[in-house]
């Protein structure tokens, strides 16, 4: 595993922010942290970074133990956390370089490489405060992935990108993980920015991993279904049931149909109900949407 967390946990005095939590990443994968507000994100994302000292728990990154003087694993390692950081007075691409010393690096093809890679090249001679937010989120990334690290851990990559570049970071991260193998773990609370990045997501809500899983999974469980109105609920759910269709009643004016042969032929639905004296005054295919799915998950509506 390229990171692996075992019951990390970190208390503030009247929070937990983190509550033994466990995170296993596998060599090229890009697994997505997901959680609203205040779900333990950055604390999570700081302790595997060894910025935060876990109450509990141990972290490894490519192998190794994070503890202090341990500094070999950080070649290894890009990152960016929060509001991405740069020295304001120095140019993009002065602090580009100075991000590639620190890593010990003297190639001037790497940088050329980043600046490029980030779209970065108009910029080059301007100084880093003035440049826009996203731009300044390209500067972290570029920052980040200087030394080609095999590892990229990123908290909320797409802050301040416009859509466009929020496509372009995660044509990037697609490229880097699927054509260089690097591993990538990203943070962020909007579930429709990751879906079709990651390949795992582990939802986050105070504190806890609620779900985890392939992130094919949680895309699924936006299901489809069928709603019909009906004057008489009860005998209409008979009906249907009586004809092999699950329905549900949840108390409300809809009965619910989740079955393939429903959703598919409504107008079946339509024309048994008119038949058997219950006509539906409205039928309708819903579709919950990503995020009401996440919000599901995390039991706020
Ligand atoms: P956001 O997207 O808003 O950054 P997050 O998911 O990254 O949210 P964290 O920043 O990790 O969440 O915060 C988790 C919880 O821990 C919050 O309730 C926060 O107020 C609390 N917290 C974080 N840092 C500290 C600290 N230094 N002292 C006390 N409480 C803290």
């Amino acid at each position: 595993m390229v990171i692996d967390a075992v019951g990390l946990t970190k208390a503030y005095r009247d929070v937990l922010a983190v509550d033994g939590l466990d995170l296993h990443v596998a060599p090229g994968e890009i697994h997505a942290l997901l959680g609203l507000n205040g779900a333990g994100k950055t604390t999570t994302i700081r302790m595997l970074l060894g910025m935060v000292r876990p109450t509990r728990g141990r972290v490894s990154l490519l192998g190794s133990p994070i503890r202090p003087g341990a500094r070999a694993v950080w070649a290894g390692v890009g990152y960016l956390v929060e509001t991405p950081s740069a020295y304001p007075d120095l140019t993009v691409d002065e602090n580009i370089r100075m991000a590639a010393r620190l890593h010990g690096l003297r190639d001037e093809k790497a940088v050329a490489a980043v600046i490029s890679r980030l779209g970065l090249d108009r910029h080059t001679r301007h100084r880093a405060r003035t440049l826009s937010l996203g731009n300044k989120q390209r500067l972290g990334l570029a920052k980040a992935l200087v030394h080609r690290p095999g590892l990229l851990i990123l908290d909320e990559p797409a802050n301040g990108l416009d859509p466009a570049g929020v496509v372009e970071i995660r044509q990037l991260l697609h490229d880097l993980a699927h054509s260089q193998g690097v591993t990538v773990l990203l943070s962020s609370h909007i579930l429709t920015e990751v879906a079709r990045l990651a390949t795992r997501i582990g939802v986050l809500d105070r504190g806890r991993l609620v779900w985890e899983g392939a992130a094919g999974d949680l895309v699924a469980q936006a299901r489809p279904r069928l709603s019909v109105v009906v004057h008489d609920r009860p005998k209409a759910a008979a009906i249907l049931h009586a004809a092999g269709h699950p329905t549900a009643d949840n108390g409300d004016r809809a009965l619910t149909l989740t079955g393939d042969r429903a959703i598919r032929r409504p107008e079946d639905i339509a024309t048994l109900l008119v038949d058997a004296g219950c006509p539906p005054s409205r039928l309708a295919v819903e579709q919950d949407d990503l995020e009401t799915c996440f919000l599901r998950l995390v039991g706020t509506r």
